[in-house]
């Protein structure tokens, strides 16, 4: 018998140097954000939320309560009552995927957020470190 599917993907994947990958897989585009009137567009909402790996929903309650504004997600965008700066949302988005994204132990983003019950946990698929993290 040869090698297994998974011990030639190890190997291939060892074979790939290991900034590019992991830049790669973890690129968090800047939001798009415009303001008309007394509301904010996020434009690139749902791209974020994809490249988060994560429910647009849980990004969108996470946002909302950050920012303390209503809003709602409207197809690809989120919208908020209120104005907010691309800066503003962005540095909310980096502290999102400090405390809901990446591995606490390794610092990877492979990870799963996980509902039991009434807490969330934080799974890592690389190192297998779990976190509980509050829920939003
Ligand atoms: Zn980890």
């Amino acid at each position: 018998m040869g090698e297994s599917y998974e011990q030639l993907l190890d190997r291939a994947l060892e074979q790939v140097p290991k900034a590019v990958f992991e830049s790669a897989r973890f690129q968090i585009p800047d939001a798009d954000v415009v303001t008309a009137g007394n509301r904010t567009v996020f434009r690139n909402f749902r791209a974020v939320a994809t490249s988060l790996n994560r429910e647009p929903d849980h990004l969108a309650k996470y946002l909302l309560r950050e920012l303390g504004a209503a809003g709602e997600v409207k197809g690809a965008q989120a919208i908020f009552q209120g104005k907010f700066s691309n800066a503003t949302i962005d540095e909310r988005i980096k502290r999102y995927a400090e405390e809901f994204v990446l591995c606490r132990e390794c610092g990877k983003p492979d990870t799963k957020l996980e509902r039991r019950e009434r807490v969330y946990i934080l799974r890592c698929e690389a190192c297998g470190a779990r976190a509980s993290v509050r829920s939003v």
